[in-house]
């Protein structure tokens, strides 16, 4: 037989064979919400319970028939969660001590007030009250323990069958959790075990160094998280993305990463670089030659003063102006795919950095001054030393940088070009006070043909190749580009060379 439960009033059977008690007890309990029921014999309480729930039970101890001592006995054997309230006129110490032992739960001897006996039903109901409690309060862990059960198991599975590798480690870089693919891609064994530092199981320095700085809770407050692209021994590309797992104080507990297999993007883009630089091929020598006859046309006119076509003048000037437009695109697009081809460094040569930014700075002062700007080279506090480099490519990375914040500073401006060495690197920065770059498109600039569409850039014409050149050229150098910038305030980029190039 279940026990009440705790919806509606609790259930009270009281048994006694004198008639004035069960009936004054009847209506005492009542009054305090109860349900009761009555019996005048031991053995019709037991059939009456045998057929219907109570949570509490009033017991005379003597009765005709079976007496209450025996009632108590049958009903703990059968019935343990009734809480049992002996009545007895023989208030003994002994028949007291008796009763618990056979595990009556309280005692009131006869003859009692009606206030005696509603303390001692209170007490037995606020002992149900909290039996429920602790029942709900059990039944309640036991679901969230099952449902945590069922959903790990669910995530372990999403996890261990995604396409993606997946890795995860602690605060101190160690790893916890590799997923098969994970594993797959970095040729491990099933068995490559888990809690070292992820060294032991990828042998590439930078994306160990990404994983460790995220797991230090380095970017923990960053937005934007650098992602890693690694070439494998065996040909394939992967690019590795990380995010740091912050528990409810914002403290960084480690790192989430995963590993994408790019090998076939970066075939695609191989091909698609080719075809571009074949397109742009054959459309040099065509443009040019429109582009110059249109430049001859217009002079023609314009030493050809009798003649009164000012609106072809415009129409010619403005086609001509779009021609060059397209050229310098096709000379970026095909300056692009040489870096990629990597033949841009067959005419290294050993090279002052500092004459070159001088240099630069002069042949760009006359656009500076165009637009009211204050274009400066800070020479180094110290020499910096000599690098071998093609002087093309280093031309490039900081002409482009430094026609860019020309470009995206407004008139009156300020550009300041720095360079210093710390022994191992040279750092080059271009720092403007021009329209700067939104936070989350800061990644975005160094892809091709990305350009920032705002109020401030529309009528700046531009390829959007610049900055992909700028970094691609870096990085074959060894180096790398990195940019702060805040909107309205001003852009910094800043170039890191190697003193030592790596030996290929
Ligand atoms: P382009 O200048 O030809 O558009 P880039 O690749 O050099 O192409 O630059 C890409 C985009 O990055 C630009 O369109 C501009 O939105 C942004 N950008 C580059 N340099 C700066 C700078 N110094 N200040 C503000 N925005 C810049």
């Amino acid at each position: 037989m279940k026990d009440n439960n705790n919806k509606g009033a609790t259930r009270v059977l009281v048994v006694d064979d004198e008639q004035d008690i069960r009936e004054g007890s009847q209506r005492i309990i009542k009054r305090m919400g109860c349900d009761v029921s009555t019996a005048s014999r031991g053995d019709t309480a037991l059939e009456i319970l045998e057929k219907e729930h109570f949570g509490i039970m009033l017991l005379d101890l003597k009765m005709p028939g079976i007496d209450g001592m025996e009632v108590l006995r049958q009903v703990k054997e059968k019935y343990p969660e009734i809480l049992v309230i002996i009545i007895t006129g023989f208030a003994t110490v002994e028949t007291a001590i008796e009763a618990m032992k056979q595990g009556a739960y309280d005692f009131i001897p006869k003859p009692f007030e009606p206030d005696h006996l509603r303390i001692v039903v209170g007490r037995a109901r606020e002992r149900m009250r909290l039996r429920w409690e602790a029942e709900a309060m059990a039944k309640d862990r036991e679901r969230t323990l099952t449902y945590l059960h069922t959903e790990k198991s669910r995530i372990r599975t999403i996890v261990e069958s995604l396409p993606y590798g997946v890795m995860v480690t602690d605060s101190q870089g160690r790893v916890g959790l590799m997923n098969p693919a994970f594993l797959h891609h970095f040729g491990l064994p099933e068995d490559a075990g888990l809690g070292d530092f992820i060294g032991k199981y990828v042998r590439d320095e930078g994306f160990c160094k990404l994983v460790q700085d995220i797991s230090a809770g380095k970017y923990a407050e960053s937005d934007s998280i650098p992602g890693y692209e690694m070439e494998l021994p065996d040909g394939k590309f992967l690019m590795a993305r990380g995010k740091p797992v912050t528990g409810e104080d914002g403290s960084c507990l480690g790192a989430a990463v995963n590993i994408a297999d790019i090998t076939g993007l970066k075939e695609l883009d191989r091909v698609k670089s080719e075809f571009v630089a074949k397109v742009s091929h054959e459309l040099r020598s065509p443009l040019s030659t429109i582009h110059e006859q249109l430049a001859m046309v217009i002079k023609d006119m314009v030493e050809d003063s009798s003649r009164e076509d000012r609106e072809d003048h415009y129409i010619l000037s403005r086609a001509k102006e779009k021609t060059q437009g397209m050229i310098s695109l096709i000379g970026d697009l095909l300056d692009l795919s040489r870096i990629e081809a990597g033949v841009a460094f067959q005419q290294a040569k050993s090279i002052s950095i500092e004459d070159m930014l001088k240099n630069i700075a002069d042949f760009m002062q006359a656009r500076a001054k165009g637009k009211k700007q204050d274009l400066e080279f800070e020479p180094p506090s110290s020499p910096l030393p000599l690098f071998t480099a093609d002087p093309v490519a280093l031309e490039s990375i900081f002409g482009n940088l430094v026609s860019n914040a020309v470009n995206y500073t407004p008139e009156g401006g300020s550009i300041r070009v720095k360079a210093e060495c710390d022994g191992e690197n040279i750092y080059v920065r271009v720092e403007d006070s021009g329209f700067g770059i939104a936070e989350k498109n800061l990644e975005k600039i160094f892809e091709r043909f990305y350009r920032e569409k705002n109020d401030n850039t529309r009528f700046i014409t531009g390829t959007g190749l610049g900055l992909p050149i700028v970094k691609n050229l870096t990085e074959e150098l060894g180096g790398s580009v990195a940019v702060k910038s805040q909107t309205g305030k001003g852009s910094c980029f800043t170039v890191r060379l190697p003193v030592q190039k790596p030996q290929e």
